[in-house]
């Protein structure tokens, strides 16, 4: 007996795999409902593969607010916001985030869970969990002396280990550079995997342990009454639920909203291109001001990803977008431009108004638990998150203070009276 309810986790990315595999550790009878042909199809498929306490930042920054600004209307830049009214809201409340003071508490709060999730990483891998991941830190490289300036100070402030290398250092610690480059800094605390084989990877864990995974089943609705989730409605029929986590990426605000859970959340385009590199630099190396990471991913794999897109719930390919990205990497990474492309992908990252993930039980249900908003550093995140659900389900006192996470912090929760009686 381990008091633990029987879970149902929608959604099959890597915050609901990490969330299956730390609640049936704990021995709960968990089933994973993903709607894709099979797990890691959304967002988590194609990730840059990152994950370290200094990935672990908040979205919403003043720097992050000075580039919008900059890059506004100009479609090759890293970021893109095509102009829609209802997104109106959520930039406001993006654009009071980006204030220093609420970057700092953010960044405060993000920081624990950032070194918790990234010892978490290792301990997986030293466990024996085959998700290929390869400790070799991250060279993060800057073009301009501005962008270096504040790269010094961000990482100061995070306290990270970083060995700044001049440009002849840099192209020493990485042969595929090129210059002009201002500088680089090598930050040993990170590492690096394949998002979709890490998904995999640890959800058969979690099957491993018991846990049941339906994919080609979607959930249409949220089953809920007298402040308790009872089950999910699907395309398949009803499944009843002790607890269900929402760990529907992008796709969780419509599913919560139906349960009368206002959560701010739009989806951000990103992009990769997967191109066939004989050489492949020797660790992931972000470019910091083109925003563009290039990671070897093996056999013969180099990564390149970024952007951001505002545009909504779909997945089309812009081809400026990607060349933009083709452009930037090839202008620090000699030789880039000529590969041959294997892979072209868009996926939608989950992101807050706040730019804060989302983790927590909801004010009112407590059996229902969240588990999504983790935009750019859901990789990073996710086994901290997985551990913090699965507390949370148990109805322990989570390892860490959620409240600058919590779900209810949009505002309240308007539940209404459903057709059938329930609420939802
Ligand atoms: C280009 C790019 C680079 C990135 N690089 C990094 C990085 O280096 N480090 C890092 O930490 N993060 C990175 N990220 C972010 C990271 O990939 C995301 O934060 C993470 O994948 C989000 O995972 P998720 O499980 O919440 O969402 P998803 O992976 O989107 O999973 C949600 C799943 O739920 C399913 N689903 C949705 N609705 C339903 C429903 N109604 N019923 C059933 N199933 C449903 C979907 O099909 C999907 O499989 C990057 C993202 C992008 C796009």
């Amino acid at each position: 007996v381990t008091g633990l309810p029987d879970v149902v986790v929608v959604g099959g990315g890597l915050i609901g795999a990490a969330c299956a595999y730390e609640l049936s550790c704990r021995g709960a009878s968990v089933m994973v409902v993903e709607r894709g042909p099979e797990v890691a199809c959304g967002c988590s498929y194609g990730s840059a593969g990152l994950v370290g306490p200094g990935i672990a930042l908040p979205l919403a920054s003043p720097q992050a607010l000075r580039e919008a600004l900059r890059w506004l209307g100009r479609p090759r830049a890293p970021l893109r916001i095509p102009p829609r009214p209802a997104l109106i809201p959520w930039l406001a409340r993006f654009a009071l985030a980006c204030r220093a003071r609420s970057f700092r508490r953010a960044r405060e709060a993000l920081a624990p869970l950032g070194w918790e999730s990234f010892r978490m990483h290792l301990a997986y891998a030293q466990a024996g969990l085959e998700v290929g991941l390869a400790r070799r830190g991250v060279l993060m490289v800057w073009d301009t002396e501005a962008g270096l300036a504040a790269g010094r100070e961000e990482l100061r402030d995070t306290g990270e280990k970083a060995t700044f290398l001049g440009p002849r250092e840099a192209r020493e610690a990485e042969p595929l550079l090129r210059s002009p480059v201002a500088g680089a800094a090598l930050v040993a605390d990170a590492a690096h995997a394949d998002s979709a084989r890490w998904t995999r990877v640890v959800i058969q864990a979690a099957v491993a342990q018991g846990a049941e995974v339906r994919t080609g089943v979607e959930v249409r609705r949220l089953v809920v009454r007298s402040g308790r989730t009872e089950a999910v409605e699907t395309d398949q029929g009803v499944i009843r639920a002790g607890a269900v986590v929402v760990a529907a990426g992008a796709s969780s605000r419509g599913l919560l909203a139906g349960a009368g859970v206002p959560i701010p959340l739009e989806a951000g385009k990103g992009y990769h291109l997967d191109l066939e590199a004989a050489v492949q630099s020797k660790r992931p190396v972000y470019l910091r001001d083109s925003h563009v990471v290039a990671t070897p991913l093996g056999a013969g794999r180099l990564r390149l990803a970024g952007t951001l897109e505002l545009s909504g719930m779909e997945t089309s390919v812009d081809e400026r977008r990607t060349t933009a990205i083709l452009l930037a990497a090839d202008r620090s990474l000699a030789g880039v431009a000529g590969l041959p492309v294997r892979e072209v992908w868009a996926g939608l990252r989950p992101c807050t108004a706040d730019g804060m993930p989302v983790i927590g039980a909801v004010d009112g249900i407590p059996n229902l638990i969240v588990a999504t908003g983790h935009a750019m550093i859901g990789f990073a995140l996710a086994p901290i998150t997985g551990r913090l659900v699965a507390e949370l389900a148990a109805g322990q006192a989570p390892t860490f203070d959620l409240s600058a996470f919590d779900p209810g912090r949009f505002g309240r929760s308007r539940r209404r009276r459903s057709p059938a009686g329930g609420v939802g």
